[in-house]
């Protein structure tokens, strides 16, 4: 029988959402606020980037940080992830990858990335445009502000214990 949408019998749909979270900006955030009206589960894969420059928390603190911002939320879980994201959304069941974009560029990067996934693993990238608001905010923006003393905090989300 076929499942349709609605039907209560249907796969649970769960998505990773991969990362460097390098810090975890509200950009981010916002693209975990719109992938849960999406998904019904969402897994945060906080990713060790040897591309990247680490910060100065390590892949565990922003994990850890990550999980506290989502206390509350029964439908997330946050993991530290060092491999593929095929073989993590494997190990949670995921079908798909959730990812955002703020520009031609990240547009590009996301396209090879999402290409890649799909054949290697037939997973499917559902990428979200950012919003006007949150199109400036990047984690290397931020860091580069940290790093120069200035308050980042609006870019940052707080907990929901502080709010
Ligand atoms: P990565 O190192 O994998 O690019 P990032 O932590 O920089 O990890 O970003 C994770 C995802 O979030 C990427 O898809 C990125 O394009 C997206 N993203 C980052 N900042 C924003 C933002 N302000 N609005 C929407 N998407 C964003």
């Amino acid at each position: 029988m076929t499942q349709t949408t609605n039907s209560p019998n249907r796969q649970p749909r769960i998505a990773v959402f991969p990362g460097t979270f390098n810090p975890f900006t509200i950009g981010h955030a916002a693209i975990v606020r719109r992938g849960l009206q999406l998904f019904d589960r969402l897994v945060i894969a906080v990713g060790v980037n040897i591309n990247k420059p680490e910060s100065v928390e390590s892949a565990e603190e922003r994990c850890n940080e990550i999980a506290e911002l989502y206390y509350y939320e029964s439908r997330i879980t946050v993991v530290i992830w060092e491999g593929l994201t095929a073989d993590l959304a494997r190990n949670f069941d995921a079908k798909f990858i959730l990812r955002g974009v703020r520009s031609v560029a990240d547009f590009e990067y996301e396209r090879n990335i999402a290409d890649i996934n799909h054949t290697i693993s037939g997973l499917e990238t559902v990428i979200l445009l950012a919003a006007p608001e949150y199109s400036a905010i990047s984690s290397s923006v931020v860091r580069e502000l940290r790093s120069f003393g200035h308050d980042v905090s609006r870019f940052i989300p707080l907990p929901p214990k502080m709010k």
